[in-house]
C-alpha cells in the first residue's frame, strides 16, 4: 500500500526538511504517509500509487474551479508561449487589478505579490507607516502567513503542530504583537481601547480559516470597524481565504464592512503563486514609487500567474450562479456531514460559510478558538485515514477548512456523506 510514496518520502526526508516544502503537507497531525500527487483533474486527485480521491482540500483553497479547469490550463500555456517573465508592466497586470477593484467594495488600488505572506507582511508595513504606530492586534487561531510580527498563537500548520510561538521570532517583534480573542466583543473592543494609542492595525480573517471555519458572531466585525475608526487604527481584512471563495465581494461585501486595506491570494492566482493587498488609495499611495513605502518583488504580477488568476476569475463570472452552485453545494456536504454524526451517534458540529467548512469532533459547538481546541483531534485523525481509505481526500488537520469547488457536483457530496457515515461508524481502533 501506498509504496511509491513511502519511497518518495523517504527520498525527499534526504533533501527536504521533513520531506514537505509546507509542514502540514506532512501529515504529522494525522499521522501515515503523505499521499505524493501525480496529477489532478476536476474534481478528483491521483496519487503516484494509481488511487483516486475525491478531493475537498483544493490546493487549500485556490482551486474553486477544481483540478487543471481548461479555461486555466489554457491561459498558462498561452502565456507561457510568449514570455514566463518580463519584470516589466504588462496589460494583463492592469487587467486583474481592474477587476479587483470593480469587484471588492474597500479595494480602490491594489499591487500584486506572490504569496499570501508577503500581501499581510507588506499589509502591516503601509499600516505601520501610515499611523505611525507599531502594534498591531491579531487573533489566537488566526493565521496570517509566517510573517515574523504574526506568528503568534497562529492558526493552521502552525496550531496543528503545536508551535504557537517559533523560534527565530525576535522578541521585541513578537512584543508588538497584542492577541485577541476571535468573537469575543467586550473583550476585544477593550483591547483596541487600551491599546489604542500605540496601534496600527487590528489584522483578521474575517471567516476564521485556520482554526477551522469559524464565522464571526453578528457585530464583531461592526465592532472591529468601529473601534479601530474610534482609535485611529487601520481594520485588515485577510482574505486570502475568503476572496472570491465566499462570494464575489469577498467577506467584505458578504458582511456590509470596508476594511482599510485587504490581503488577497489563493483563488485570485486561479492555482498560480500570485496575492494582493490593496485598498483606500490614500493609503496605497505611500508605496514606493509614489510614496516612501518600500515593497517590491522580481516576480510581483507574474504574466503566467496573472493570466491564470484572471482566467480563473473571469471563469467564475461568467456564471451568474457561480455562488448560488457553491453554496448549495456546500449545505449538501455539511447535511450530509451532520447526518453522519448523528448516524454514528457521536458529538460534532459543522461549521460553514458558502463552500468552505469544518467538521468538528467532540464539540457540540465552536464559535472561537477554545472551542476549536477542545475537538478530538485522536478521533479526527482515525477518521481522517477512512475517509482517505474511501477515496475521499480531506485536509489532514482538524483544524483547517475543507473546500467544496465547482467541479463537484451533488454526486461527489453524497460520496463524501456515505464514507463518512462508513469512517465514523466503525468502532474505535
Ligand atoms: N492568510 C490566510 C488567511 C491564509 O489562510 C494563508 C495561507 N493558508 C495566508 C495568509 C498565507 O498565504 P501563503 O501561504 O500564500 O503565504
Amino acid at each position: 500500500m501506498a509504496r511509491e510514496s513511502e519511497r518518495l518520502l523517504a527520498e525527499a526526508w534526504r533533501v527536504i526538511p521533513g520531506g514537505v516544502n509546507s509542514p502540514v503537507r506532512s501529515w504529522r497531525a494525522v499521522g501515515g504517509s503523505p499521499a505524493f500527487i501525480a496529477r489532478g483533474e476536476g474534481p478528483y486527485l491521483f496519487d503516484v500509487d494509481g488511487r483516486r480521491y475525491v478531493d475537498f482540500v483544493g490546493s487549500w483553497g485556490p482551486l474553486i474551479l477544481g483540478h487543471a479547469h481548461p479555461a486555466v490550463v489554457d491561459a498558462v500555456y498561452r502565456q507561457a508561449k510568449v514570455g514566463t517573465s518580463f519584470g516589466a508592466p504588462t496589460t494583463l497586470e492592469v487587467e486583474l487589478a481592474t477587476l479587483l477593484v470593480d469587484a471588492l467594495p474597500a479595494v480602490e488600488q491594489v499591487r500584486l505579490v506572490s504569496s499570501g505572506t508577503e500581501a499581510t507582511m507588506s499589509a502591516l508595513r503601509v499600516a505601520r507607516a501610515a499611523t505611525g504606530r507599531d502594534r498591531i492586534l491579531k487573533f489566537v487561531g488566526c493565521y496570517h502567513g509566517h510573517v515574523d510580527a504574526l506568528l503568534v498563537r497562529a492558526g493552521s500548520g502552525a496550531l496543528t503542530l503545536g508551535v504557537p510561538d517559533s523560534p527565530g521570532v525576535p522578541a521585541c517583534l513578537a512584543d508588538l504583537t497584542v492577541l485577541g480573542a476571535f468573537n469575543d466583543v467586550d473583550g476585544t473592543r477593550a483591547a483596541i481601547r487600551r491599546h489604542g494609542a500605540m496601534l496600527a492595525a487590528v489584522i483578521v480573517e474575517p471567516v476564521a480559516g485556520n482554526m477551522g471555519v469559524v464565522p464571526p458572531v453578528p457585530g464583531f466585525l461592526e465592532m472591529l470597524r468601529e473601534e479601530t475608526m474610534r482609535v485611529g487604527a487601520l481594520l485588515i481584512f485577510d482574505e486570502v481565504i475568503t476572496g472570491f471563495r465566499v462570494g464575489w465581494t469577498g467577506a467584505q461585501g458578504r458582511f456590509a464592512i470596508n476594511p482599510d486595506l485587504t490581503c488577497l491570494g489563493k483563488i485570485i492566482g486561479g492555482g498560480m503563486p500570485l496575492a494582493a493587498f490593496g485598498g483606500r488609495r490614500d493609503l496605497m499611495s505611500l508605496l514606493a514609487p509614489t510614496g516612501p513605502v518600500y515593497q517590491a518583488g522580481t516576480l510581483s504580477g507574474n504574466p503566467v500567474s496573472v493570466a491564470a488568476g484572471l482566467a480563473a476569475l473571469r471563469a467564475l463570472r461568467a456564471d451568474a450562479d457561480t455562488y448560488f452552485r457553491l453554496d448549495h453545494l456546500g449545505q449538501l456536504a455539511e447535511r450530509e456531514l451532520r447526518e453522519a454524526l448523528v448516524d454514528a451517534r457521536l458529538p460534532g458540529t459543522v461549521n460553514r460559510v458558502g463552500s468552505m467548512l469544518t467538521m468538528f469532533l467532540g464539540v457540540e459547538r465552536v464559535t472561537n478558538y477554545a472551542e476549536a481546541t477542545g475537538s478530538d483531534t485522536a478521533r479526527f485523525a482515525t477518521f481522517f485515514r477512512r475517509m482517505l481509505d474511501e477515496g475521499i481526500y480531506l485536509p489532514p488537520s482538524q483544524f483547517e477548512a475543507m473546500f467544496v469547488s465547482l467541479a463537484h457536483t451533488e454526486e461527489h457530496i453524497r460520496l463524501l456523506g456515505a464514507a463518512a457515515r462508513k469512517a465514523l461508524n466503525v468502532t474505535e481502533p
